[in-house]
């Protein structure tokens, strides 16, 4: 039986992680749970689930968890950074499900990579502010990391199985790649007129077309910042770099990305938009277990059909390209500012095309320096998410 940790146990990766383990009770057990401040779903899940361990990464989250929670169940509900460092650690652990939203994910995730561990990634921040770092510390432990953000999964599931054994050091020349085909259903503004974009809400944002999700990659989908960050993520686990990396709009949502070879072949992975699906992938690799998801009918799908990205509508993911060719620093300092922009935008502080422009104004504004340490990596989140507010005040 693999032992689970689940962080960010009360999102909708975590949820969705819970629904599938919950079709195999033999095959996996749940160690422990991690959240932020959600009490009641917090509580349900122990419920449901009963893990060993319930961390709400909230002091006050966690107290009010100890009381709600039945005592005959036995569940220890901790907190604070080091005791989450510990659980992830611990020997007990199998696998460790990183699905922390945002720059929170960092320091859990880097110390399950670091105690060697099976980790199913999902928190795609922790490689773009720290991907030198993550990979380096991949291969002194020995950790084994499966992508589950649906795109990089599909790329995996495309590679020779070489290649997905040597995840962050792939020779995709060596296996006659030519190119990885990033896939992107475009979000809901695909179409939407372009002077129309300044005013568009929230919740007209988090509506994405074909994946229900959080509501910070939602609104990341809406300005493709997603599919930015997602090739900076591409770029790390895979080893490569803009020249052999291609943006590819697809608004279906089938196709969840491709490998494209030297001899003329593009091996595609398809599937429904349910997160189920890699999820199930990376739990059982290199098995394959039932996840729920229903079979895809061609006949229902009809229609795949190809657009290329529009940087003038979408600046997020030109920047993101940029920053990605600049370097660990420029991507820390955009997915930084990008956060802040983008809970700013869901509090109705700014417009959604003021994200952009908090996002280039860290970027030109912040003068970075280099990166050795995790520390380092820290402080430079820190001073972007700073300038951020500044431009956000005087927007
Ligand atoms: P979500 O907003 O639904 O859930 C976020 C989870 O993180 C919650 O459990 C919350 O308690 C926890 N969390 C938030 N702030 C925290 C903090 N400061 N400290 C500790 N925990 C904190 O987000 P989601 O959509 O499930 O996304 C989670 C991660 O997975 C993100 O990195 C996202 O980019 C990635 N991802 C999500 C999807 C998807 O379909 N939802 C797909 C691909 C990748
Ligand atoms: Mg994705």
């Amino acid at each position: 039986m693999q032992q689970m940790i689940i962080l960010g146990a009360t999102g909708s990766i975590g949820k969705n992680t819970l629904n599938v383990i919950s079709q195999h009770p033999d095959e996996y057990g749940i160690f422990a749970l991690v959240a932020h401040t959600n009490v009641n779903e917090m509580r349900a899940l122990c419920l449901a689930h009963k893990p060993q361990y319930a961390h709400m990464v909230d002091e006050h989250a966690a107290a009010l968890l100890k009381q709600q929670l039945p005592h005959d169940l036995n569940i220890q509900v901790t907190t604070g950074e080091d005791t989450l460092k510990g659980l992830v650690a611990s020997a007990e652990v199998d696998t460790v499900m990183a699905a922390i939203v945002g720059a929170a994910g960092l320091i859990p995730t880097i110390a399950a990579v670091k105690a060697g561990k099976r980790v199913l990634l999902a928190n795609k921040e922790s490689l773009v502010m720290s991907g030198q770092l993550f990979i380096e510390a991949m291969q002194q432990s020995g950790a084994i990391v499966l992508p589950v953000d649906s795109e990089h999964n599909a790329i995996y599931q495309c590679l020779p199985e070489a290649l997905q054994h040597n995840i962050g050091y792939c020779d995709l020349d060596a296996a006659g790649i030519s190119h990885i085909l990033l896939t992107g259903s475009g979000g809901p503004f695909l179409n939407a007129p372009l002077d129309s974009l300044a005013s568009m809400t929230p919740a007209q944002a988090c509506l994405h077309p074909n994946w229900s999700m959080g509501p910070k990659i939602s609104v990341d989908s809406a300005t493709m910042m997603n599919k930015g960050l997602e090739y900076i993520e591409a770029k790390w686990l895979f080893n490569t770099s803009s020249d052999k990396l291609k943006v590819v709009i697809h608004p279906q949502s089938v196709i969840h990305s491709m490998v494209q070879y030297r001899d003329g072949s593009v091996v595609a992975q398809m599937g429904h938009p349910d997160m189920r699906t890699p999820i199930a992938h990376c739990l059982s690799y290199p098995k394959r277990i039932v996840s729920g998801v229903e079979p895809l009918d061609f006949f229902k799908v009809g229609q795949l059909s190809f657009v290329e990205p529009d940087f003038n509508r979408f600046p997020c993911l030109g920047l993101a390209i940029e920053a990605c060719d600049q370097g660990q620093e420029a991507t820390t300092i955009l997915n930084a500012a990008n956060e802040i922009a983008v809970q700013a935008f869901l509090e109705g502080k700014i417009r959604f095309t003021d994200i952009s422009r908090v996002n280039e104004h860290c970027l030109t504004k912040i003068t970075p320096y280099s990166l050795n340490q995790l520390d380092d990596i820290l402080a430079l989140d820190k001073q972007s998410r700073c300038y951020a507010l500044e431009a956000i005040a005087s927007y």
